[in-house]
């Protein structure tokens, strides 16, 4: 199984695609976004560094995310395969993680590009609520994505929240740290022959067929 990275904005659907392509292949799935959320929630030292960047829509320091990154892609679970949703998100974590790829024998794999427009990403931030317990995604004005009883996880039972970085205004600032440090991946992928682009189709089986089509050529 070919390795996964997910660049896309924020709000693309990297983490929704994600589940369903391990449920299909099995592959690892490493989201630096719950990684340091589970830091948050534990009141580590990378927790206390990060919660305060993310609420402001700022990107958390390269080193800590190598550090996240390097520990995690050497476990069991990711030993056939994995999916990077949400990093690299900068040219310096891209260029860190080619040589710790090297390290350790592994191959980049493919990039997937999603591409979604600036407002259909903010409105879907805005509508996004997650399950704390297990992390899953629900959206409130999606038929498809919404819990079977308004408000409560499906697998968990526990109540549904949104994320404290999906107002509007926080979005806004995630966003335009996408286009300054993230787009510049779009080159560095693409110059090296591995990218690939999808859309963000209205529904998510539709997303998926694409990605899956790519995945078995
Ligand atoms: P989304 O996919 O909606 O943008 P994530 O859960 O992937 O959200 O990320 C949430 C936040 O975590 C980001 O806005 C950023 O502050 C931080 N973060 C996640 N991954 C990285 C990364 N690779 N580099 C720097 N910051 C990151």
């Amino acid at each position: 199984m070919k390795n996964i990275i997910f660049l896309a904005p924020p709000a693309a659907g990297k983490g929704t695609l994600s589940e369903m392509l391990v449920n299909k292949y099995g592959y690892g799935h490493i989201s630096t976004g719950d990684l340091l959320r589970e830091e948050i929630k534990n009141q580590t030292e990378i927790g206390k560094q990060a919660e305060d960047l993310m609420k402001q829509g700022k990107f958390v320091s390269d080193d800590v995310i190598i550090e996240l990154i390097s520990n995690r892609i050497t476990k069991p679970d990711c030993e056939n395969g994995y999916i990077l949703d949400g990093f690299p998100r900068t040219l310096v974590q891209a260029e860190k993680y080619d040589e710790l790829l090297k390290e350790l024998g592994k191959d980049l794999g493919v990039v997937i590009y999603i591409n979604i427009d600036k407002e259909m990403a903010m409105k879907r931030a805005c509508s996004r609520i997650t399950c704390p317990k297990c992390g899953k995604i629900y959206n409130k004005y999606s038929n498809e994505m919404k819990p079977k009883v308004e408000g409560i996880c499906d697998d968990c039972g526990v109540e549904l929240t949104q994320r404290s970085d999906d107002s509007e205004e926080t979005f806004i600032k995630r966003f335009d740290e996408y286009v300054n440090k993230t787009m510049p991946l779009f080159d560095y992928y693409k110059n090296k022959g591995v990218l690939k682009t999808i859309e963000a189709h209205e529904s998510k089986y539709d997303t998926f067929n694409d990605a899956v089509e790519i995945l078995e050529k």
